[in-house]
């Protein structure tokens, strides 16, 4: 489940992954897209930790709120607004539940919604689904979340920047699916599935 001190606890941990990780999540956004990817989650994650720092939320729904907010004003690329609604989603999710699955769900369906996409079309969906999935049937892994990016490879892009390349996607894996990898790893750090 979700409480306040796991969940900023989560978002710390995917701060400095995403800090760890900028150039990588650029480079991966260099064949099929501009090369600013990491860039654009580095931004957003340092207003994220400044909202959070500065107003010291005290729900699990404030603390998403003020996470989307951060993400969609600062973030000029589609991620910004993209992870923004998912987290937005999940703070309307966890009016009424503190549990883990339904929340993320909820966060899964604001992705698709916002960007009029769907799994298989090589977009950070194609890590939210499996991860969630994995964790409809009971235990979500690391394996899991290796395995799901990993997967991106192989598919074409349909949807973002990548689709204007197409078929020339395949063989990259998309810079989204990794940093959503780093979201997924970072809950199962701070402890949120835990029992
Ligand atoms: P931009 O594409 O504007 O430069 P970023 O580079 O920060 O933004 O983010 C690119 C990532 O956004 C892609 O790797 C993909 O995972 C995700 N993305 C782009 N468009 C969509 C969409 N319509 N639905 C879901 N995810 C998307
Ligand atoms: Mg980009």
């Amino acid at each position: 489940m979700f409480s306040v001190v796991n969940l900023v606890k989560a978002l710390d941990l995917f701060k400095e992954k995403i800090d760890k990780n900028k150039d990588y999540l650029s480079e991966l956004d260099t064949p099929i897209g501009d090369g600013d990817h990491g860039n654009n989650m580095v931004r957003g994650m340092a207003a994220v930790k400044e909202s959070l720092d500065s107003k010291q939320p005290e729900t699990v729904q404030d603390v998403f709120k003020l996470t989307a907010m951060a993400l969609i004003s600062k973030v000029g690329g589609a991620s910004g607004p993209l992870y923004g609604t998912a987290m937005l989603e999940m703070a309307k999710a966890s009016a009424s539940t503190d549990q883990a699955l339904p929340i993320l769900e909820a966060g899964l369906a604001g992705i698709e919604k916002r960007g009029n996409s769907q799994p298989g079309e090589k977009t950070m969906l194609d890590e939210w689904a499996p991860a969630i999935e994995a964790l409809r049937k009971g235990k979500l892994t690391q394996v899991d979340l290796d395995a799901a990016v990993e997967a991106t490879k192989d598919l074409t892009a349909t949807k973002g920047r990548a689709s204007y390349v197409s078929e020339r996607s395949i063989g990259h894996i998309d810079p989204g699916a990794m940093s959503s990898k780093y979201f997924f790893e970072s809950l199962i750090e701070a402890g949120v599935f835990n029992e």
